[in-house]
């Protein structure tokens, strides 16, 4: 597939990249349809660069579910959705009281994990 990397403060590169698959019964492949540019974004653009270099950029953003793990329940095959772009653990002490966005290992798609400027992405249900 086609995507948006970015490799340093400017460097921007759009190129072939390995379509996400489904490897976890909790995950789910979606096709993009619309992304936004994040605030952030332009500051790691223009300011700090990437956290790993050539990571596919890019985490808001909507489309289409086009494949499921087998675990999951709420999201099926053909539901547009819009995706939350973080990732916790679900095991610390803030995630056990629901405090996702507190999570003490949290991490973001197109930061440290392929991000949302492709054709295809995926995230936990
Ligand atoms: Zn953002
Ligand atoms: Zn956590």
């Amino acid at each position: 597939m086609k995507a948006l990397k970015l490799y340093g403060k400017r460097d921007l590169r759009f190129e072939e990249s390995e379509e996400p698959v489904i490897e976890k019964n909790d995950e789910v492949k979606i096709k993009v349809r619309a992304a936004g540019i994040c605030g952030s974004d332009l500051s790691r653009y223009a300011k700090v660069g990437p956290y790993i270099e050539g990571m596919v950029w890019g985490h808001e953003f909507s489309g289409q579910v086009v494949a499921i793990g087998s675990g999951v329940s709420r999201v099926k095959i053909g539901d547009r959705v819009a995706g939350c772009p973080t990732l916790y653990c679900g095991k610390c002490d803030r995630c056990k009281k629901g405090l996702l966005s507190q999570c003490e290992k949290l991490t973001v798609i197109g930061a440290r994990h392929p991000g949302a400027f492709a054709e295809y992405v995926k995230l936990p249900e």
